[in-house]
């Protein structure tokens, strides 16, 4: 394998995003992925307008829609008093190609990219691959990979850590991960049980707001997934039980229980940003960067946008048409944007839902009543106003 190369760590949807837009553009790229296969761990749903517009640059976008549903509207709701506010993202039409959010887990996408990418000359994807060390030099760097029990070095030009929350490229070059966990735990309970049916005028998104237990409703192809907050003081085991996730779901439409329930997931919440995205030649995007909670879904797709923001620079470096200065503004915009926008707006919206929403609905009803400010929110709710902020930081 030659070293002239760029080596990827990890084969989520933000390292695979990398990937493609680095072979497509003439960069071989290599990426390990320490699982057997792609992961098809139900996380990741909500795929944003811009986030869509830049996979279609991939020819993903289609077949992603294909395997998915448009979500154009979501709605915010309270228990107590039904819906405050729905909005529309046909107010943005002419600032994306795709006014809508699109419902799909993020292991469609994955597979997608890698039937897209597998065989094409400038990509190679190797499984049960861990990478456990790296080390630079002024001309390289390199990674320890442990496959089949062996351990070898591979050398590349740059190295893009897209390896995930706890991130093993990350912790090797000693960046620090600032921020905190939240004391609550999030489960999922997906169920294919119809909402529509009864819930009146519900869209396909809905987050309500309750102070006792928020809740937000999502719905994908042949379930729907409702995530709830657990802050008591109920041991992880307790809360997988398939009691408990009735005893939550009995809370959402009065009168209805016992539920079909498909699968239940726990989960920690974190917000975490790591205290800078690029040491030398190593770079960090995605989870490996930033974590938020899930309010808004801006984690995979924050990520995504990490992952075009770089190797958009990369192939301007790796052809000669940008100097190795240029990488440093990928860290610039991407951290910073990822401060400003998806850290403070993931924060406030669950500090919104776990309040009566009484104000929160006020002010969201004077948004939703004018134009020019619903244009404003959904430029900002939909990432497109972090992009060109990004921007703007030269
Ligand atoms: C319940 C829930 C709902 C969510 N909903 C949304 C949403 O709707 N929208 C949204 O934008 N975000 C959402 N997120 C966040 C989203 O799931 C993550 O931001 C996304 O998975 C990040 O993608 P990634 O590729 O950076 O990391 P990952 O998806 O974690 O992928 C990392 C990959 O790296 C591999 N790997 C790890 N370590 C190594 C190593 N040392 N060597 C080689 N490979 C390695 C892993 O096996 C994995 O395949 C949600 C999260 C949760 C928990």
């Amino acid at each position: 394998m030659s070293n002239e190369r760029v080596l990827i760590a990890g084969a989520g949807p933000v390292g695979l995003v990398a990937a493609a837009h680095l072979a497509r553009a003439g960069v071989p790229v290599t990426v390990f992925e320490e699982g057997a296969d792609l992961s098809i761990e139900s996380r990741a749903s909500t795929f944003h307008p811009p986030t869509l517009d830049m996979l279609d640059a991939l020819g993903a976008a289609g077949p992603l829609i294909a395997q998915g549903l448009k979500a154009p509207t979501f709605q915010y709701r309270t228990k107590k008093h039904g819906l405050l506010a729905e909005f529309d993202f046909a107010a943005i039409s002419d600032a994306t190609k795709h006014p809508y959010r699109v419902q799909s887990e993020q292991s469609k996408l994955t597979r997608i990219l890698f039937e897209h990418m597998r065989g094409h000359p400038n990509f190679s994807l190797q499984f049960g691959s861990r990478v456990v060390g790296v080390d630079q030099d002024a001309s390289g760097i390199d990674v320890t990979v442990e496959r089949g029990g062996r351990s070898e070095v591979q050398r590349g030009r740059y190295l893009i850590g897209a390896d995930g929350a706890s991130s093993t490229v990350r912790r090797s070059l000693g960046i620090e991960f600032e921020g905190f966990t939240w004391p609550d735990r999030l489960l999922v309970v997906s169920t294919p049980f119809d909402f529509f049916s009864v819930i009146s005028g519900l869209s396909s998104v809905s987050y309500v707001a309750d102070p006792q237990r928020w809740y937000f409703l999502l719905q994908i192809p042949g379930l729907w997934r409702a995530m709830f907050l657990v802050n008591e003081d109920a041991s992880d085991e307790r809360v997988q039980t398939e009691e408990f996730a009735q005893s939550l779901m009995a809370d959402v439409v009065p009168g209805i229980t016992n539920y079909q329930i498909a699968h239940t997931t726990l989960y920690k919440v974190h917000q975490r940003v790591a205290k800078t995205f690029r040491l030398g030649r190593a770079f960090l995007i995605g989870d490996a960067a930033h974590i938020n909670n899930p309010l808004g879904g801006m984690g995979m797709n924050g990520g995504i946008h990490d992952a075009v923001n770089l190797s958009e620079r990369l192939v301007a470096v790796w052809h000669g048409q940008a100097g190795e200065a240029e990488l440093d503004r990928f860290d610039k915009q991407r951290r910073l944007v990822t401060l400003e926008y998806i850290q403070n707006y993931t924060i406030q919206n669950k500090k919104n839902l776990e309040s009566s929403g009484e104000e929160f609905g006020q002010s969201l009803r004077a948004i939703a009543a004018d134009p020019a400010r619903t244009r404003d929110y959904l430029l900002r709710v939909s990432m497109i106003a972090s992009l060109a902020r990004a921007q703007e930081l030269g």
